[in-house]
């Protein structure tokens, strides 16, 4: 059976999909870890760039993802 892993589903061609197969949709494990003093950042495999900056943000760090909020991270 073909399978597609979905995250934030934002890929153009469409590969976070699949017809006639299996999506395992990662795109509610939204989690994101700050650790600031060491300008590191970890995310759930469906967290966006939005989720991304907006946790960032508050230790005044950012991650150059892009313009597109709505883009997964892990795709
Ligand atoms: C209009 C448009 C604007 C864009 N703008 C930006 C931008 O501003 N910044 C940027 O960085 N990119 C941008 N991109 C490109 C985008 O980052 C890539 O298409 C990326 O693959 C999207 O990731 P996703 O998780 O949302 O996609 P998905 O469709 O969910 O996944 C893409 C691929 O990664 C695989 N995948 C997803 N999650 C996992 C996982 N946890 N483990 C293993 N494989 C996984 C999927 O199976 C699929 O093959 C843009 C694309 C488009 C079409």
């Amino acid at each position: 059976m073909p399978v597609a892993i979905r995250d934030g589903g934002h890929h153009g061609p469409g590969l976070g999909s699949v017809d006639d197969g299996l999506v395992v949709d990662l795109s509610r494990m939204r989690g994101v870890r700050v650790e600031g003093e060491r300008w590191t950042v970890r995310g759930a495999a469906g967290c966006t760039a939005a989720d991304v900056d907006h946790a960032t943000h508050a230790y005044g760090l950012t991650v150059p993802l892009g313009i597109v909020a709505s883009t997964g991270v892990a795709g």
